[in-house]
């Protein structure tokens, strides 16, 4: 300590630095501040004598460097040194080598100084400013284990120092009650009505007027700030929530934004239970938002959260997902109740087509993982037509509401003809395909098993592919092929027979960003018969240099040739496709059903006169329609049964009550079908409002 006591301390340090500057003419000048990495672990670890010892053998060290270079050396007291001497050009690297390259620092077990520079631009300042500056440097690498020297960057400075004022200006803001949510209410695309809301946060600002939260929200995180804010808004959401409960309304879900500063903050469970029961309030109307990133931020730990808040009945959602894919394959050990995608993250660049295909890959990814899917940022009509078409039902987006104030909000949940209750569901994976259940003749069943939805998602990271995740089906399609048990593991391996098709699949598909890759393979199974299976791989994203891929596969019947095949598929689909737009153009309400009088198809006009969503109904018989009376459904599935059994027709009039309270009086008519090539049996039917021509 003695050599440390003996250098100049802050203020002679100061004279000195500004009489060299003086007298140095134009010389150029650096101020650096210095102090030593973990110090106060030092002392704890060797003991405070060693501590001393260093600081005073820094001191020697500092002290002749100052002298060797021309210039000064102080010491602030603690671990604080700083330097002033001649800088011209100099790399701050070979510096800090020169510094500390002393024998001193050898046996100090990876303790090293750290350095902050200020090379002097503005030789008017004074050293107390120079110093802060040489602070700010040193204090932008403070805690790092592997960077020792910074100069200082003005251009950052500024930028810290506009942060700075935006925390200063929110801090008050907070105070005096200038931030409040607004609300966007979420959607089911098959209907229009409100589902439930997001709350977005919201700042008047006194000085500046609305401010957006892209704006304030990443500076409040990059400062710790935003846990303040958030514990605000929430407490927000829930007191409003329970004022609406006391004024006797029965409230939708409110999700609400938790940033992943959250969870190193606080304990985000005990937080929201705490939450709603200081506001007696059912966990069943309070989500929680979190962003994809945060999910699979290894850093954070929050299973145990979130594991704690799904079992107290909070829903958690995962926002965002798609935007940081990193590590996907770590979405299976993730627990969450909705995924939340949004469409202007996929969509880029206006290529609809691939977004749609893209949406409609996430949509399996989500019906695999068995939860249900809100896409957000849906602003036309073609978007939500191209939602409803792959099966996605909920959206939030400017087509169907802005984020609004709370007030507005009232107004429109307010009127139940808006609202639908009946919250989210998850679109079963057998109903992914409807068309393909259509025209029976053209697989076999087997074939008809693997169509519905043997799919996976690929990475390729340049060097291996790797199998991210995969359905069940394309196991038992693909590992039949593999010999180890671990699909990941297998895929890379066993299928290295393969992998050089496989790549040469991808390669096509990232060309054909817009139409994907679509071929068939001839591969052996485990009991080595030839087996064909039609592969189809879209590229859904690039991160980092690892490109996403989407793959499907269907094992083809060897009686076709594969150019055969191909054609019939293509024609297929087309026909399919036209038949089901030619039924929804029919005026009336249609219907077909399968030999279990189960529901394979209805047209629009038959979903709107009932207001029945076909992702509720398709697969399920008459037994299921909830508004018919008990007694009528048990007595219509007998009479489809029957209908189906002997080909016979069925026609009669009567009074139909549809979905907008109106009642009809109309012809029902329907019949059973047998197709005799293929053995399939079903049922048509169709609904014909006849109450203009009886009245007239
Ligand atoms: P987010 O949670 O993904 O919220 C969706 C954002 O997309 C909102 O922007 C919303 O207004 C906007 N949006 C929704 N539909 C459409 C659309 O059809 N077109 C367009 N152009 N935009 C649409 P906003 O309100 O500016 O919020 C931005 C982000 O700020 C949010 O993204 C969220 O990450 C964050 N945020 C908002 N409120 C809070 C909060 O209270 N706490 C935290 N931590 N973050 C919040
Ligand atoms: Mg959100
Ligand atoms: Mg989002």
């Amino acid at each position: 300590m003695d050599t440390a006591a003996s250098l100049p301390d802050y203020s002679a340090f100061c004279a000195s630095a500004e009489r060299l500057l003086r007298d140095g003419e134009d010389r150029p000048f650096a101020l650096a501040a210095i102090d030593i990495d973990f110090f106060k672990l030092f002392n704890e670890i060797h003991g405070r004598e060693a501590g001393d010892r260093i600081i005073s053998d820094t001191a020697g060290l500092l002290q002749t460097f100052a002298a060797t270079a021309g210039g000064v050396a102080g010491y602030f007291g603690s671990d604080d040194f700083a330097l002033f001497l001649p800088w011209e050009d100099t790399d701050k690297d070979a510096f800090y080598t020169s510094l500390s390259s002393s024998a001193l620092f050898e046996y100090r077990d990876g303790f090293f100084p750290s350095v902050g520079i200020y090379p002097v631009t503005d030789r008017t300042e004074s050293a107390d400013v120079m110093y802060e500056r040489a602070r700010i440097a040193l204090n932008s690498i403070r805690g790092s284990f592997t960077e020792h020297v910074a100069v200082y960057d003005a251009e950052k400075h500024e930028r810290l120092r506009k942060e700075l004022r935006l925390l200063l200006d929110a801090r008050r803001g907070l105070k005096n009650g200038e931030f409040l949510f607004h609300l966007q209410p979420k959607c089911d695309m098959n209907n229009g009505k409100i589902i439930g809301a997001e709350a977005l946060v919201r700042w008047q600002s006194a000085d500046s007027g609305m401010i957006s939260p892209g704006a304030f929200i990443p500076v409040l995180e990059r400062h710790n700030y935003i846990t303040t804010l958030d514990c605000y808004v929430w407490d927000a959401v829930c007191r409003w929530q329970r004022s609406l409960l006391d004024e006797g309304f029965d409230p939708l879900p409110v999700s609400v934004n938790v940033s992943r500063k959250d969870f190193l903050e606080m304990d985000i469970a005990e937080h929201f239970l705490a939450l709603t029961e200081k506001y007696n309030l059912p966990h069943e109307l309070i989500e929680l938002e979190i962003t994809e990133s945060a999910f699979v931020d290894s850093s954070l730990d929050l299973k145990g959260a979130i594991r704690r808040l799904r079992e107290e009945g909070f829903h958690i959602l995962m926002d965002d997902f798609g935007t940081g894919y990193s590590s996907l394959h770590s979405l299976r050990d993730l627990s969450f109740d909705i995924l939340k995608t949004d469409i202007r993250f996929l969509d880029k660049g206006g290529q609809s087509r691939r977004g749609i295909d893209i949406m409609e890959s996430v949509l399996n990814m989500a019906r695999l993982l068995g939860v249900p899917m809100i896409v957000e940022g849906v602003e036309t009509a073609d978007q939500v037509e191209d939602l409803l078409s792959i099966g996605c039902s909920y959206a939030q987006g400017y087509y169907f509401h802005k984020p609004v104030p709370v007030d507005v909000y009232m107004q429109m949940v307010q009127n139940p003809y808006n609202v639908d209750r009946g919250g989210m569901t998850v679109q079963r994976e057998e109903q992914i395909r409807l068309s393909e259940f259509l025209d029976a003749n053209m697989y076999s069943d087997e074939t008809l098993n693997s169509i519905l939805g043997a799919v996976a998602f690929v990475e390729d990271d340049g060097e291996h592919l790797r199998l991210v995740r995969s359905n069940e089906r394309f196991d038992r399609l693909i590992h039949t092929l593999l010999s180890t048990d671990d699909p990941a593991y297998s895929f890379v391996h066993d299928l290295s027979t393969y992998a050089e098709e496989m790549k040469r699949l991808l390669r096509i598909a990232e060309m054909n960003l817009v139409d994907g890759c679509s071929e068939m393979l001839v591969m052996k199974n485990s009991e080595g018969d030839t087996v064909r299976v039609h592969i189809r791989v879209f590229m859904l994203n690039e991160r980092d240099g690892r490109k996403l891929f989407y793959m499907s596969a269907e094992k083809i019947e060897p009686k076709w040739s594969d150019e055969d095949l191909w054609r019939e598929l293509q024609e297929t689909q087309a026909r399919l496709s036209f038949l089901r737009a030619a039924l929804n153009r029919l005026p009336n309400p249609i219907f077909l059903k399968d030999a279990e009088a189960r529901f394979l198809f209805f047209n629009d006009q038959y979903a709107k006169a009932f207001g029945m969503r076909r992702a509720d109904y398709i697969g399920k018989t008459v037994l299921d329609l909830e508004y018919l009376p008990k007694d009528d459904r048990e007595r219509f599935q007998k009479e489809d049964e029957e209908l189906i059994r002997k080909e016979s027709e069925l026609s009669y009039e009567s009074e139909f009550l549809f979905s907008d309270d109106t009642s009809h009086l109309a012809l029902y008519w329907s019949t059973g079908v047998h197709d005799k090539k293929t053995d399939r049996r079903g049922l048509i039917g169709e609904i014909v409002d006849i109450s203009r021509h009886k009245k007239t």
